[in-house]
């Protein structure tokens, strides 16, 4: 004959629950100490298998979002940076501009943290319950002049507009020539509004131009890029040089050449206000 504990796991996997079955023995010694109410208990079962579902839907958004590593805010230190303002990565979490649809744009030196940053927004934007996709500008614009050189760019570029967080690495690293420069616009004008772009560059808004080979698709890009957006101006030392620092393979810096280093920033960044 039998047990209504063997029939139980026939049933939990003809339904497929897994993580019940899983934790069936564990779940059911718990009830008998603690004796809760049918209620509890039922709820108690449910979540277990519900919160596994949970577990195993993120972890597929995780893989398809494509991010080079995962990091978060807390493996962020921002005394480090001090030029970040807390409020403002505080206000970002609230994945408000998820819901409006606005955008965040890093910029600032190598190894200040930029994709460290976008990381960590994309994944509380996945924790969540949003579709992210992480691509470097380059492999973007590689990958859809491809397409569009083989007659499906339309189609393909439904992959980039599809996710509610768009994330764009590296912009700016390398210029792109005309066909990249108008697809790039293409892109930002169909998620305008739509959806998020979470952008990094170690170019200045004023260099933008350079980039894209021709001020004026730069301004057009900028235009929509900025209509909805925050910028983080990071304006401090690479991460990676202070690790190498601290283990003694590169000297302090020297007061006479931090000096001009904040000069530069400081123009920079007066001609960031006018893009
Ligand atoms: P960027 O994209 O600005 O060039 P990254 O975000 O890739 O720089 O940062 C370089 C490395 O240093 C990464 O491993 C990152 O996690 C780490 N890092 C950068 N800034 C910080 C910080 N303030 N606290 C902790 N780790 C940091
Ligand atoms: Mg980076």
């Amino acid at each position: 004959m039998t047990t209504a504990i063997e029939q139980l796991r026939t049933t939990l996997a003809a339904l497929s629950l897994t993580a019940i079955d899983a934790r069936l023995e564990g779940l059911l010694e718990n009830a008998a100490k603690k004796e809760p109410s049918y209620g509890d208990f039922l709820l108690e079962v449910m979540n277990t298998e519900a919160d596994a579902r949970r577990q195993r839907y993120l972890k597929a958004r995780l893989q398809l979002a494509h991010l080079p590593y995962v990091k978060t805010f807390d493996q962020f230190d921002f005394s480090f940076q001090p030029s970040i303002d807390e409020r403002q990565i505080r206000e970002l979490r609230t994945l408000r501009f998820v819901h409006e649809a606005s955008n965040v744009i890093l910029l600032g030196p190598p190894g200040v943290g930029k994709t460290h940053l976008a990381v960590s927004l994309a994944e509380t934007a996945i924790q969540s319950g949003n579709g992210a996709y992480f691509m470097t500008a380059h492999d973007l614009v590689t990958d859809l002049g491809r397409a569009y050189r083989e007659g499906r760019l339309d189609r393909r570029m439904r992959v980039y507009i599809a996710p509610k967080v768009l994330i764009i690495d590296e912009m700016g690293y390398l210029p792109l020539d005309d066909l990249g420069a108008t697809i790039f616009f293409q892109l930002v004008s169909a998620r305008y509004e739509r959806g998020s772009i979470i952008l990094t560059s170690n170019k200045s808004y004023g260099e933008w131009g350079s980039i894209f080979g021709d001020p004026i698709i730069a301004t057009a890009i900028l235009d929509r890029l900025l209509h909805h957006s925050t910028t983080i101006n990071i304006r401090g030392e690479s991460y990676r040089l202070k690790e190498r620092r601290k283990a003694g393979l590169i000297p302090l810096p020297e007061q006479q050449q931090e000096q001009p280093a904040v000069m530069a920033h400081r123009s920079r960044n007066k001609r960031e206000q006018l893009p």
